[in-house]
């Protein structure tokens, strides 16, 4: 697995767009949008080009926002949403970087080594959303029962076989995040 580095941007919304709303994401301008707080609005990218920065020691990795970073996250927001142009006015409440784990087709690895050991890392950006699913798999498997449901396509040796997951839909400038 490889360490990428993500940027987040978190910017102010305007007052007329407060509260929850549904997480986006938006595959056109390549980016995905949640609610931070009742005024913020949690925005990342989903451009693959965005995350090429693999760290190999990702200890003491930088965790601060670049401009770049800042400016798409205000130019994407106000192209999905609107008022976010007057949003982009009150500006940004906060910024940080993270990172992601990557496996080599950005899918998570879900294995068994033996009847004791049962594995799940590499969620590769996208582990929140899948986690109850995955955690009702791993339950079953830490049980010893039968797979609730097929996880055989995300074993370790699929890389070494050479049989990486791939969307039947690829976006293709998201490449491998979705
Ligand atoms: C900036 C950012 C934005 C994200 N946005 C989303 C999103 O919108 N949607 C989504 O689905 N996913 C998102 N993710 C991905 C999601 O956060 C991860 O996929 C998920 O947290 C992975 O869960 P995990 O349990 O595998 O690993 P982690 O959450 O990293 O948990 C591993 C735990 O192990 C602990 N640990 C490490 N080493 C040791 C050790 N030696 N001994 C004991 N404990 C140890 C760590 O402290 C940590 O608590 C995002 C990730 C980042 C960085």
């Amino acid at each position: 697995m490889t360490p990428a580095r993500a940027q987040i941007v978190v910017l102010e919304r305007p007052a007329s767009f407060t509260g929850t709303f549904p997480v986006v994401s938006d595959l056109i301008n390549l980016a995905y949008f949640r609610a931070d707080g009742d005024s913020g609005m949690w925005v990342g990218s989903s451009d693959n080009a965005d995350l090429q920065e693999y760290l190999p020691k990702p200890d003491g990795f930088d965790e601060t926002t670049g401009a770049q970073a800042v400016s798409d996250a205000r130019r994407k927001a106000s192209l999905r949403f609107e008022g976010m142009e007057e949003g982009d006015k009150g500006g940004v409440q906060r910024t940080f970087s993270g990172l992601y784990e990557t496996t080599p087709d950005w899918q998570p690895i879900l294995d068994s080594f033996g009847s004791t050991l049962h594995v799940a890392v590499g969620f590769s950006g996208h582990g929140f959303k899948l986690a109850p699913v995955v955690g009702e798999a791993m339950a079953a498997r830490a049980l010893g029962q039968p797979d609730p449901f097929d996880i055989s396509i995300f074993t370790l040796p699929r890389f070494a076989e050479e049989r990486p997951i791939r969307s039947s839909y690829p976006y293709l400038r998201a490449k491998f995040l979705r």
